[in-house]
């Protein structure tokens, strides 16, 4: 993006706030706050880029993942790397799936009703307005008859359905499962973009995980961080914040950062933690702050992301069209269920190199076997989940003794499914197997994954059990604000980044209202 006449700050001014992090929850706020007329500089550890550099080529994008260590335990061991988080201008952002559901108001209660988990101590009705308000700024497509909720409108007509997403529609609806065009955060027409450049329409190419030429997908870099831009917002990419000065009050007075190798000291008057569910904790814990209530780095969770896939007779060229173009919400209390909470069923459609991985890792097949099966790539087709985890204070963000290229310690993250999403997973098997037979595919496969990075900051009204307040601030560093995907309580059924980014425009008014 354009940074070339952005305001700059002096290291010695006292600027009103610093971000860390410029993805999904650090992005809207500094949009936020800069059109305040607050002074804010935002710190983001990869580098800038413009959208043309992006490139329909899976190993020339690697680049676009976050690829310091992260040593993965548990019994269910998450795979880190391309399946998890970003780095660069945009944050998680340049890479993601762009799909949009909205949370299901009763995974907000989910303790309440099944006695599992944990709730959320905001309502649904704190969170609509601001869906709206996100679907519009960001162009979201979506459905024109939404089946769950029929008084939801989408500003833009859905983006056309994949083979994929046709052949799931029909195995499902001989199922009597409901499905919809799913809501993308991608444009399905030409689309005029507040202070940045027009956004096109979506030409259907497929490449949305490794960044997107045309702007159609929304990423940060696109939309929110232009208009932090022209509100006078600075930002400086490549830098790695490590530290957090304080006065003797306890107040953070500066943070440090390092910068093609030096070491710099930005004066402020509040901090935004906006790292993602990983660093924000590796760094609170590095620094001992922010952890009175013993939470940070516990209850990680990341969600049952498990996908079954099929052989067709016709030809599916899954890698064509936007992802996950139909979508159901009909398994968010399944009538059958053994377990508590939900999933969303998503059509797939998954680029060449991705999909042989998971050929490997699911099947577990390799040499000659391999090839030939990868050889039936353009005639197969996937469904995959996205399932509530529960959160577990044994699954658990810490240190271990290993010191990155960072000069920290590399984190050791912890993750075992129990029984509720052992269960979940099984379900959503049998399913999404019964929809591919429905479909006429043979061959019928699953690959059990999880996805996202979710928890270990979350917020909660009570000091002693929670890292930051319902609004994003710490318990113990009044100046210090936490916004990512590190403060929910619970995963939720829906993917996280709608709710992320509505929690960074609900942390900015708490900011501006205090
Ligand atoms: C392949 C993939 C597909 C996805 N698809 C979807 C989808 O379809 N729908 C959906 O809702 N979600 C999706 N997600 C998840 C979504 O992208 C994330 O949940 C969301 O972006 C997380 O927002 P965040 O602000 O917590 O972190 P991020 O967006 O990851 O931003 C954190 C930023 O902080 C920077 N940073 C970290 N440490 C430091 C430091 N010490 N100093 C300076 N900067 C630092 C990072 O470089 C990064 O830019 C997907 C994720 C992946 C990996
Ligand atoms: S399929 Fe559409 S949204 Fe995805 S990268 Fe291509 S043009 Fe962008």
């Amino acid at each position: 993006m354009k940074l070339d006449t952005m305001r700059r700050n002096g290291l010695g001014e006292v600027v009103d706030a610093v971000v860390i992090g410029t993805g999904a929850g650090g992005a809207p706020l500094l949009a936020r706050l800069a059109a305040a007329g607050l002074r804010v500089v935002a710190l983001e550890a990869g580098r800038n880029r413009e959208p043309e550099e992006y490139l329909t080529d899976e190993a020339l994008s690697a680049d676009l993942y976050w690829r310091g260590e992260r040593l993965a335990g548990g019994e269910t061991p998450q795979a880190f790397g391309a399946n998890n988080s970003g780095i660069g201008i945009g944050g998680s952002t340049l890479h993601w799936g762009a799909f949009v559901p909205r949370v299901d108001a009763r995974d907000l209660r989910l303790r309440q009703d099944s006695g599992q988990g944990r709730d959320w101590p905001i309502k649904l009705d704190e969170l609509q307005p601001l869906y709206v308000e996100l679907e519009a700024f960001l162009g979201v497509s979506g459905p024109a008859h939404y089946p769950w909720h029929p008084a939801r409108h989408y500003p833009l007509p859905a983006l056309p359905r994949n083979a994929p997403a046709q052949a799931m529609a029909m195995g499902a609806a001989r199922l009597g499962v409901v499905t919809c065009d799913a809501p993308a955060a991608v444009v399905s027409q030409d689309f005029a973009q507040a202070d940045g450049p027009t956004r096109l329409a979506c030409v259907h190419c497929g490449y949305c995980h490794q960044g997107c030429r045309n702007r159609a997908k929304v990423s940060m870099d696109t939309t929110f961080l232009p208009l932090a831009v022209a509100r006078g917002a600075e930002i400086r990419p490549g830098c790695f914040a490590h530290g957090l000065e304080r006065d003797s009050q306890g107040r953070i007075t500066a943070v440090l950062y390092r910068q093609d190798g030096r070491e710099y000291r930005q004066l402020c008057a509040a901090v935004f933690l906006c790292a993602g569910a990983v660093e924000t904790p590796r760094l609170l814990l590095h620094l001992g702050l922010g952890n009175r209530s013993g939470q940070v780095g516990r209850n990680y969770m990341a969600h049952v992301a498990t996908q079954v896939w099929g052989t067709f007779a016709e030809e599916m060229r899954g890698n064509k069209g936007w992802p996950s173009s139909l979508m159901s919400e009909a398994m968010i209390r399944p009538e059958d269920a053994d377990f508590a909470g939900g999933y969303l069923l998503q059509s797939l459609g998954v680029v060449p190199q991705t999909w042989a991985d998971g050929v490997a890792r699911g099947r577990g097949l390799w040499g000659q076997a391999l090839v030939d099966y990868i050889d039936r790539y353009n005639f197969t087709a996937g469904i995959g989940i996205n399932g509530e985890c529960l959160p577990y204070e044994h699954n658990r963000l810490t240190l271990s003794d290993e010191i990155d290229e960072t000069g920290l310690p590399k984190p050791h993250i912890a993750f075992s499914y129990g029984e509720n999403e052992r269960r979940l997973q099984a379900h959503a098997t049998r399913l999404m197997t019964g929809i591919w037979q429905q479909a006429g595919a043979t061959d019928i496969w699953a690959l059990p994954r999880s996805a996202h990075t979710i928890g270990t900051c979350r917020m909660g009204t009570d000091p002693d059990d929670a890292v930051v307040n319902p609004f994003g601030r710490s318990f113990d560093i009044d100046n210090l604000w936490i916004c990512d995907n590190s403060v929910f309580p619970s995963s939720l059924a829906a993917n996280p980044a709608l709710t992320i980014m509505a929690l960074s425009l609900r942390t900015a008014a708490a900011f501006l209202d205090r």
